[in-house]
């Protein structure tokens, strides 16, 4: 059953007695509002002890009284904003125009609008004024509440609170929770639309930022070098850590689903053909326990079409004095950034050099990377930080992708169908995996390359044996693991493994979920701002620059 009182009678005839008792009071004697919100309180109350009176178990007792909770406080809140526009309401009030600076002249009273909030919805009545000279029309009332349109026609903890549920879970779902929390009933529309918005808005933010961010290298070169008596104050960073990896999330440009037109749908068979490729990337990209495959698909988005799997690039960024040590000796990091994005390499670079900017990374003293084999991480991450003097960088190849690789070739070289051949293949890699995190990547190669390939199980192992040589001969100096174990470093990018499979994959890769690539950039933002754990800050700031954004509105619709 639904606790919502969307749509209650008995609140609606509350609310608006409340209102007109406000109305009535002031044009009384100009002074008694709160005689009028008293007189609102009291209707609530009669009608709350008569619903009370019904109930007997304490559970039905409850029951009564939070949505009555949420129903006083709308009558409160109503009585309130009705009190804050009455001086408005005086045309002899002097109003500048926020635009022009202009006088403004009063134009029109009682001008409603819904607005959402935790408690529930309340209709807000507001004087309009309007600039003689520029035509600008406003609610004073509305700069001083800090509301205004779109997102910000609501209150901006109803907003978060909802855009955090429908963050952490599916719309529909996301929805359903936040009714049960909060009794308030909303559509799955009108959480699309303040994703769309807010989701929006900090993609275009980051992307105007990265820009000139970008810019400013060029400009001032020298905020992009380590330390210097420029960052004097500054405590420098020590040692940063940074980790970047792909995932793959399912696209489908165009409309889909309940509104698309009917001839756009895809025939079945076409969608099990769709299916049957569907399952192929699947397959390709969860080899090995790994959600891609070193870069042995460097295919461009493009290759793969308006609709199908795109890569999500992701970044983590940590400083080593944040990875903390939990009960059990668990470990976590305390304060993390993380950045994600579905676009181009040139976008993804610029997103990169932006997010090194804000965090300080350009004048730490040590940065370790640790990613894959892809070789445009690599690229990315020489052009970006080249190692200079004054800042040490330390390159280290994932230590699970490179146990993969060996894997692949043990397998391919011992078998792996029967008990027998898969503890043998065990033991062949396990003698490997000791000289390689000895620190031996030479001897490990030398090993790869003394095996016979006329012994192998598989028909392909020369192959699979070759491409893993090539890997080895490219990463070497990536794998000194010893020597990054004595360092006290870590050698394996757990972290940024676990933002694709908790951060990214659960919201965005769910069974038949299909997204724009608009739609899925506008989502990453916001489980980047969750999973960084800068939500607040993020949606107040969004909010913020939402309110100050000039709007278009349409011609005759309501303010
Ligand atoms: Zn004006």
């Amino acid at each position: 059953m639904s606790r919502s009182h969307k749509g209650d009678p008995a609140v609606k005839g509350e609310v608006a007695a409340g209102a007109g008792a406000v109305e009535e009071t002031r044009r009384g004697d100009g002074g008694e509002a709160t005689g009028g919100l008293a007189q609102a309180v009291g209707v609530w109350l009669e009608r709350t002890e008569a619903e009370l009176a019904t109930a007997s178990t304490l559970a039905e007792l409850v029951k009564v009284l939070v949505p009555r909770l949420y129903a006083l406080g709308v009558v409160i809140l109503q009585a309130v904003l009705e009190q804050r526009d009455g001086k408005w309401r005086d045309p002899k009030q002097q109003v500048a125009c926020p635009k022009c600076d202009e006088p403004m002249k009063k134009k029109k009273n009682r001008i409603a609008i819904k607005r959402k909030t935790r408690i529930g919805e309340v209709t807000h009545n507001r004087t309009l004024w309007e600039c003689e000279a520029c035509g600008h029309a406003g609610a004073p009332v509305d700069a001083e509440l800090q509301v205004g349109h779109g997102a910000n026609r609501h209150e901006s903890g109803f907003v978060s609170l909802l855009l955090h549920m429908v963050t952490a879970l599916q719309f529909a779902k996301g929805c359903e929770l936040f009714e049960r929390s909060t009794g308030i009933a909303v559509s799955t529309q009108l959480a699309q639309g303040l994703v769309d918005q807010v989701g929006g808005e900090m993609f275009a933010a980051e992307m105007a930022r990265a820009e000139e961010v970008w810019q400013l290298q060029f400009d001032r070169p020298e905020l992009f070098l380590p330390g210097g008596e420029r960052f004097v104050g500054r405590p420098r960073p020590g040692t940063v850590y940074l980790m970047e990896d792909n995932s793959k999330v399912g696209i489908h440009e165009g409309p889909r689903g309940r509104g698309a037109p009917e001839g756009k749908r895809t025939h079945y068979l076409d969608r099990l053909g769709k299916h049957e490729k569907g399952k192929r990337v699947k397959a390709d990209k969860t080899g090995a326990g790994h959600w891609h495959d070193d870069g042995a698909d460097d295919r461009p988005d493009e290759e793969m079409g308006p609709s199908g799997f795109k890569d999500v690039r992701a970044l983590i960024l940590f400083r080593a004095v944040d990875l903390k040590e939990g009960k059990g000796g668990r470990k976590y990091i305390e304060r993390k950034v993380i950045r994600t994005h579905i676009g181009t390499a040139e976008e993804w670079k610029k997103l990169v050099h932006l997010a090194l900017y804000e965090a300080g990374v350009f004048w730490a003293q040590r940065i370790v990377i640790i990613a894959d084999g892809g070789q445009g991480i690599w690229e990315l991450m020489q052009e970006l930080l080249p190692q200079t003097p004054g800042r040490t960088v330390v390159q280290i190849l994932d230590w699970c992708h490179a146990v993969s690789h060996l894997w692949k070739v043990a397998t391919a070289y011992k078998g792996s169908k029967t008990p027998q051949q898969r503890s043998a293949a065990r033991k062949w890699l396990s003698s490997l995996l000791d000289e390689l995190h000895a620190g031996h990547p030479s001897v490990v190669l030398q090993r790869l390359r003394n095996c016979p390939t006329d012994k192998a199980v598989a028909s392909d192992f020369a192959d699979t044996l070759r491409k893993c040589i090539d890997y080895f001969d490219k990463h070497s100096e990536r794998m000194l693991y010893g020597r990054f174990r004595k360092a006290g470093l870590l050698i394996a990018s757990g972290p940024i493994e676990s933002v694709h499979a908790w951060a990214i994959q659960p919201r965005l890769r769910l069974p038949g979920m299909r997204w724009s690539v608009a739609g899925a950039n506008r989502m990453l933002r916001l489980r980047c701002s969750w999973a960084s754990e800068t939500w607040d800050a993020d949606i107040a700031s969004t909010l913020d620059a939402l309110l100050r954004k000039p709007v278009k509105r349409k011609e005759g619709a309501a303010m």
